[in-house]
């Protein structure tokens, strides 16, 4: 096989191919004076090698029988990238898979206030077909005055609601340091737009095994995006979605500007699944149901809203939260979108 000099060289090998199998590979690119990258997954082992991959042409591994496929990666982002998985990832939150024909709808509040508000909207949103709980223990808010969240006490709360509805729940960590009891309580990591490039926290993720949405970082590019993604994937944790939650810019009628174009984008360039949130990236109640059947069309493999048994009380974002007609209205609006995107919900 020939290479050319600065695409990254990715070995994939079959499923059920065994460590000595690996070990071959990695001793052989050593041997050719590269650095080798061993990226054991869940499905398959990945090897990738630094340095000059031209010298790889002559080892011939494509004639290794635990190899699978050699690819060479030109993008600087490499297991996220469509190049080495052309396949959809499917991404599983509890029972919910996102990713494949179901669009997932993910629904809470924002933050999480008390154990009845909590289960009172788990009630609003599952019987109108969520399959996901959000909700916020720890809120990063822009002002230091404003709600931070019940930390732990919410977190209990999130996991009695799920134990006591069914559903599985997505909730923010913010630091490195509460990721292992995040992971006691929630069936999936947020990671804010905040925190989008805070690699300290991604690369824990990477080691952590529950699934993570990735929100995009209010001034970040998507290669930006994919990249942070690439952190978390080349740790060892595969299962990561991508979530568009608007960015900045001049315009100040909506919170941010939802860039749907990311959606397309970001299926082109990756094989993870994408989700949007139209509760953030408008901030406006009333267009939350549109910009979600945006979302559908675009090609979102789900979205995530906020919705509050009570908006107009809400400690955190109520100006942008359905209520419980609200949401169920949304849920009837999306199906239609969904059947024509030819997809299901
Ligand atoms: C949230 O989803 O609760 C949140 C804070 O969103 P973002 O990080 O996108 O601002
Ligand atoms: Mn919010």
């Amino acid at each position: 096989m020939h290479f050319e000099k600065g695409g990254k060289v990715i070995i994939i090998l079959k499923p059920g191919a065994l460590k000595e199998d690996a070990d071959t590979i990695l001793k052989k690119i050593k041997s050719e004076g590269l650095k080798p990258l061993y990226m054991p997954g869940t499905e398959r082992t990945v090897i990738g090698a630094i340095g000059d991959e031209r010298k790889l042409g002559k080892c011939h591994f494509e004639n290794y029988p635990c190899v699978e496929k050699i690819t060479q990666v030109l993008s600087p982002y490499k297991l996220v990238s469509r190049e080495v998985h052309s396949g959809n990832t499917v991404v599983k939150i509890g029972k919910a898979k996102i990713g494949g024909k179901k669009i997932v709808v993910m629904a809470g509040p924002c933050a999480i206030e008390s154990f009845d508000q909590m289960l009172a909207t788990a009630n609003i949103v599952k019987s109108a077909g969520a399959e996901v709980l959000r909700g916020g223990a720890f809120k990063p808010r822009t002002s230091p005055y404003a709600f931070q969240g019940l930390g732990l006490e919410g977190l209990k709360i999130l996991k009695d609601v799920s134990r006591e509805t069914g559903l599985p729940t997505i909730t923010e960590v913010v630091e490195v340091a509460d990721v292992e009891t995040v992971s006691n309580y929630a069936d999936a990591f947020q990671v804010g737009a905040r925190n989008m490039q805070n690699f300290r926290l991604l690369k824990e993720l990477g080691q952590a095994r529950k699934p993570v949405v990735l929100k995009r970082g209010m001034a970040a590019t998507l290669e930006d995006l994919l990249l942070a993604a690439e952190y978390i994937v080349a740790e060892g944790n595969p299962n990561v979605i991508f979530c568009e939650r608007g960015i900045r810019t001049f315009e100040t009628a909506t919170r941010n500007t939802l860039d749907l174009a990311a959606v397309p984008h970001l299926k082109k360039k990756s094989h993870l699944p994408v989700i949007v949130d139209p509760s953030h990236g408008t901030g406006v109640r009333d267009y939350v149901a549109p910009m979600s059947a945006a979302a559908i069309a675009c090609g979102a493999d789900g979205v995530i809203v906020e919705v509050h048994v009570h908006p107009e009380a809400a400690l955190s974002d109520g100006q942008q939260s359905l209520n419980a007609e609200e949401f169920s209205e949304l849920m009837k609006k999306l199906r239609l979108f969904a059947a024509a995107a030819g997809r299901e919900l």
